[in-house]
């Protein structure tokens, strides 16, 4: 039997299971002086639009700048508040700062992710817009969001850094409300070899806005006409990119795979809270992450390190309402606070092979017995 650690996440395997190819593409792009919004990231957000079936997509330097360019695109202001979960990254937060308004946090539902209830409860007279975010490649219920938003009349702006891909009723995440983002950090489903990111939506006056923002203010002759900034993905970045998303609905199916068989090995232990199998239902998860609530979490993961398993605990172990300093706002999100005490993300990735899982299912078994 193998005794090789395995990591979280293998970060140069990202470029070592493609070594050969990735080494044409700096080849190809260097030759070419290609550095800065040259074809390849026109290509790659005609890709990424097809891929979608979205009007628009913007590729820039990475999700939370999509978030930022996005959310000024709506002309968010000094007192605009926009509710979203506090199970989320920093920067969904940073992002609303920084566009000037004022994030407001909700609890999370059984599913983990934003709950309705909780953004009802959270609703005042200067909410703009609410941000659902789709975690771990798991899209909200969007009917209830949509609902409430329509009710309301609140823009939804979808944190979807995490999902590209899934789905909800055949509908993908990204494309439900004003706009959608995503992240290609290395360790995201869809990751190139640096930060990137990109803002996607049906609405031409936001595509149109955020093409100039992330570029210094300058509309398409080169006329500065707007407050912009330096926003721009890297064409290097795009090349790779615009070359890793044709095989990435084979990525989702392996990623699909890893979790059923995380799903049939760790089903019967009854310590843990696993999150839905793949399924055909409504729900089309991509699996970003594989994460699951555990008792004695913590024991688990040094355990599970002792065994050379790699984990993690999302965003460090800390929710947005942790970040007192920063988050003001005393609202008590009970589901969070009960669910940080006990989550963990198992290796969830392409590089695994099906014998890394079985020894990562067969470790946390032992655990339990
Ligand atoms: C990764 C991530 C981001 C930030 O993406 P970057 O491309 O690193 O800026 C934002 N929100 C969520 C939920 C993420 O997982």
């Amino acid at each position: 039997m193998t005794t090789s650690p395995i990591p979280f996440f293998n970060y140069p395997a990202l470029f070592l299971q493609d070594e050969e190819k990735l080494v044409e593409i700096f080849r190809d792009v260097g030759r070419r002086g290609a550095y800065i919004l040259q074809r390849d990231v026109a290509e790659f957000e005609d890709a990424l639009k097809e891929f979608l079936s979205v009007k628009h997509a913007v590729a820039v330097s990475d999700a939370t700048n999509a978030l930022i360019l996005g959310l000024r695109a709506l002309e968010v202001k000094a007192g605009d508040e926009i509710i979203l979960p506090s199970h989320t990254f920093i920067a969904s937060a940073s992002a609303i700062y920084f566009a000037g308004a004022k994030p407001v946090l909700c609890d999370i539902g059984p599913d983990n992710l934003m709950d309705p209830e909780s953004v009802l409860s959270r609703i005042t007279s200067n909410t703009k817009a609410i941000m659902p975010v789709q975690l771990n490649g798991r899209v909200c219920n969007m009917d209830k969001l949509q609902e409430i938003a329509s009710a309301h009349q609140l823009h939804i702006v979808e944190d979807s850094a995490q999902a590209l891909g899934a789905k909800f009723k055949e509908q993908g995440a990204g494309t439900f409300g004003s706009f959608g983002v995503f992240s290609f950090y290395p360790a995201k489903s869809l990751g190139c070899l640096g930060d990137g990111g990109a803002l996607v939506t049906n609405d031409d006056e936001i595509a149109h806005r955020v093409k100039m923002y992330r570029d210094h203010g300058r509309a398409p002759d080169g006329n500065v006409v707007a407050w912009g900034t330096n926003s721009r993905l890297d064409n290097l970045q795009a090349a790779i990119l615009n070359h890793k998303i044709k095989t990435f609905r084979d990525e989702i199916v392996r990623r699909r795979a890893i979790a059923s068989q995380y799903h049939n090995m760790l089903v019967n232990v009854k310590e843990l809270k696993l999150p839905p199998q793949p399924s055909d239902g409504p729900h089309f998860d991509t699996f970003q992450n594989y994460e699951m609530a555990a008792e004695n979490r913590d024991a688990l993961k040094h355990y599970l390190k002792e065994k050379g398993i790699g984990t993690a605990i999302q965003w460090g172990g800390m929710p947005l309402h942790h970040f007192k300093e920063l988050v003001c706002d005393s609202v008590l999100l009970p589901a969070t606070e009960k669910f940080f005490k006990e989550c963990i993300m198992l290796p969830m990735n392409t590089a695994l092979s099906n014998d890394q899982v079985t020894r990562v299912c067969e470790a946390v078994r032992r655990f339990y017995q």
